[in-house]
């Protein structure tokens, strides 16, 4: 389950909380010492980690006691506002353009879920917002990716432009785009090249798509599992593309919270939607203080 080992040490660190009447400074020092530990260990990045315990510990310090509240209530309180904060506070929706089509570009590394993602918002669009979405297959390096797209394009009954492994990216994106305009698509959602680590000519590659595209939405998809290396990576594409949002995947696994965590923080940008499941219905809205309740347990 996600964050099973850091909702349990934080349920422990808060456990021995419990029953005091007032707590000292030592007291709230040595909690934020354990919190500490065990957002490390949950594999939050480091700078992030120092900056939440820091503020934590000069709010708990600081705090008028609250009548209706327990000491260890409170700091738990505390500790929830904060996490929510860290995570952006409050949902974020999908950009939409005021003239249609509106523009979607998937970008991530290879198997963060890109594909699986694009197929999840064209649901969710569907779904929601009875939208005419197109898929645009810009990942021209691997015929799989594209058989992948076609596959979904078939299960949700939306159409996907391609053009093969052939002509170059931007181009197909181009021609896309031109029957997105033709046939008064809604939502085009651009599938993307990934590699397995930042890599020049990709990110060159993008960068043309995106000047030619000019997408309302550039949502990285970050795979949660990798932990703060996600949010290492996000930076990295954040830097080359300015990109609009983040996707997180893999959230009904066992991941370990260093990502949700991490993400927002370093890159200032919205965690929008997170992937709860391989199936095309399990994309969800990110809501920040629900995730921290989930942390907290
Ligand atoms: P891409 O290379 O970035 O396009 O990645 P894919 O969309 O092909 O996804 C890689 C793998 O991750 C596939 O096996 C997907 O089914 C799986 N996947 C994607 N999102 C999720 C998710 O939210 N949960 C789980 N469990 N698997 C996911």
């Amino acid at each position: 389950m996600a964050f099973e080992g850091l909702s349990e040490r934080l349920q422990k660190v808060f456990s021995s909380l419990k029953g005091k009447g007032k707590l000292s400074d030592e007291d709230v020092r040595k909690v934020m010492r354990e919190v500490r530990m065990a957002l490390l260990e949950a594999d939050v990045n480091f700078d992030v980690v120092k900056t939440f315990v820091k503020t934590v510990r000069e709010r708990a310090l600081g705090a008028e006691v609250m009548e209706s509240l327990t000491p260890s209530q409170q700091v738990i309180k505390i500790v929830d506002e904060e996490l929510t904060k860290l995570m952006g506070q409050e949902a974020v929706p999908l950009n939409k353009a005021p003239h249609i089509p509106t523009i979607i570009m998937m970008v991530g590394l290879q198997g963060a879920g890109k594909t699986t993602t694009a197929g999840k918002l064209a649901n969710r669009l569907k779904t929601n917002n009875k939208a005419r979405p197109l898929f645009i297959a810009g990942d021209v390096y691997r015929p799989a990716a594209i058989e992948q797209l076609k596959t979904i394009g078939q299960q949700l009954d939306v159409p996907v432009y391609d053009e093969g492994t052939d002509n170059d990216p931007v181009e197909i994106v181009k021609n896309g785009l031109a029957v997105a305009k033709e046939n008064k698509n809604d939502y085009v959602i651009i599938d993307t090249a990934g590699r397995l680590e930042i890599d020049e000519q990709l990110m060159e590659e993008l960068q043309k798509i995106k000047d030619l595209a000019h997408p309302n939405e550039i949502l990285f998809v970050a795979d949660s599992m990798t932990g703060q290396v996600a949010a290492k990576v996000a930076h990295g594409f954040d830097e080359q593309l300015d990109i609009t949002g983040v996707v997180l995947t893999k959230l009904d696994g066992d991941t370990r919270g260093g990502a949700a965590l991490s993400i927002r923080s370093v890159t200032g940008k919205p965690i929008k939607f997170i992937g709860q499941g391989e199936k095309l219905d399990q994309l969800d809205v990110f809501h920040p203080d629900r995730m921290a309740n989930r942390i907290l347990g």
